[in-house]
């Protein structure tokens, strides 16, 4: 029997990486899934549906598995460090899949066109009052 090869120990990040650098992230953005990471992402939710298929009760009712997620509902989050970050505006937006960004020669901006930003709710209708409440004019 032998023993393991001893690994060296990496010293490990504290946080998240720049995409480019690799330095520390000071800030990030949103940006859709790529085909495989999304595959990769589908992959772990359906191991999860299947693993509570296999753990359900055979003679209690089979177990209704959550839908899987659409390309629309996921994101990731890419990180960019001090040197190698999008402007903020851009930043508000998500990005599509293809979105390359940080590179350098396309900052502050990227080379995708990001989503639009999700309307703001409506203001609730506010509700009628009695006359006797209304505030005088
Ligand atoms: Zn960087
Ligand atoms: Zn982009």
């Amino acid at each position: 029997m032998t023993t393991p090869e001893p690994h060296p120990i990496e010293p490990t990040a504290t946080g998240p990486a720049c995409e480019l650098c690799g330095g520390p992230a000071v800030v990030h953005w949103q940006r859709r899934l790529t085909d495989d990471e999304y595959d990769a992402y589908l992959a772990i939710h359906q191991a999860k549906r299947d693993e509570q298929l296999l753990l359900g009760d055979p003679q209690g009712a089979a177990p209704t598995p959550e839908p899987l997620p659409l390309p629309a509902d996921c994101t990731r989050a890419v990180h960019g460090c001090v040197n190698h970050a999008i402007g903020i505006n851009a930043a508000a937006h998500v990005h599509a899949k293809t979105c390359t960004a940080p590179q350098v020669d396309d900052l502050p901006g990227c080379d995708c066109s990001p989503e639009p930003l999700p309307k703001p709710a409506p203001e609730p209708e506010p509700a009628q009052l009695p006359a006797s409440w209304a505030a005088p004019a």
